[in-house]
């Protein structure tokens, strides 16, 4: 489903992303690790069309194939905007927009799609993930758990062929965590195809397919989640992996 090869990201001095190739195959999860600072967030926010590479192809099955280049433009750039939507660790939900609104803003009024069917698509989503009820509370009137699936629920009315997810229950009290996966594990089980980025190695055990391990802005060992996460070939990934596992 998507490709990348050769993304490379400075910002200023600092060489964010080195050479970062990556493959996604349509209904699998990968899961991106790594310790803090490694750029695991940077290559989110550059597939998604948020940060601008500086060199570097992305390519979507049946979408474009964008190749980054210092004069690349902006164009280019807005043109992955759609294939894959985020969710954010901290939720980013408009705190002045109910949970619907929050919910339609894209769809409506960035992709420009009927508003009554927006709201059909946004209230049956809310629905499957238990937040029907919520549809007119404003999220400080939600938990963060609850918030979360918003933020989840958000990304799917765009109808991305791709979902990413950035660390999404890192900002959660433990007790909230379980809710917020359970979602994220049945939607991969319906065969959406994800990137992960987690510091929940038991969940991504669980839900991966495949596993990078990032450090330092370079991608250090990459393979099928049950050896990634079993029995890392490299150091770096061993001393990572069991201090978190
Ligand atoms: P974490 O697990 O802490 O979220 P990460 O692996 O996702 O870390 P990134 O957030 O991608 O790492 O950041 C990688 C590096 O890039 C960090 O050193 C960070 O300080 C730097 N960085 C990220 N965004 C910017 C920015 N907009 N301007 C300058 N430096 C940035």
């Amino acid at each position: 489903l998507l490709r990348v090869s050769g993304l490379n990201k400075s910002f200023g001095d600092h060489e964010v992303l080195r050479h970062i190739d990556l493959q996604v195959d349509a209904g699998k999860v990968l899961a991106l690790i790594g310790p803090s600072g490694s750029g695991k967030t940077t290559v989110l926010r550059c597939l998604n069309g948020l940060e601008r590479p500086d060199a570097g192809t992305i390519t979507f099955d049946g979408g474009p194939e964008v190749t980054f280049t210092p004069r690349t433009r902006r164009r280019q750039k807005e043109s992955l905007r759609f294939r894959s939507a985020m969710v954010f660790q901290g939720y980013n939900l408009f705190p002045h927009k109910t949970v619907l609104q929050n919910v339609i803003e894209g769809p409506v009024q960035v992709q420009r799609r009927p508003k009554a069917e927006a709201i059909a698509d946004a209230e049956a989503l809310l629905d499957r993930v238990g937040l029907a009820d919520k549809r007119d509370q404003y999220p400080h009137q939600l938990s963060g758990g609850q918030q979360q699936r918003v933020g989840i629920v958000r990304a799917l009315a765009l109808k991305p062929a791709l979902l990413l997810f950035d660390e999404p229950t890192s900002a959660l009290d433990p007790e909230l965590v379980g809710d917020v996966l359970t979602v994220i594990k049945e939607l991969a089980e319906e065969g959406w195809t994800m990137v992960l980025v987690t510091h929940e190695l038991a969940f991504a055990r669980e839900v991966a397919d495949q596993v990078v391990f990032m450090d330092g802005g370079v991608v250090v060992e990459e393979g099928p989640a049950s050896e990634v996460l079993r029995q890392p070939r490299r150091e770096r990934t061993q001393r990572f992996v069991h201090r978190l596992l």
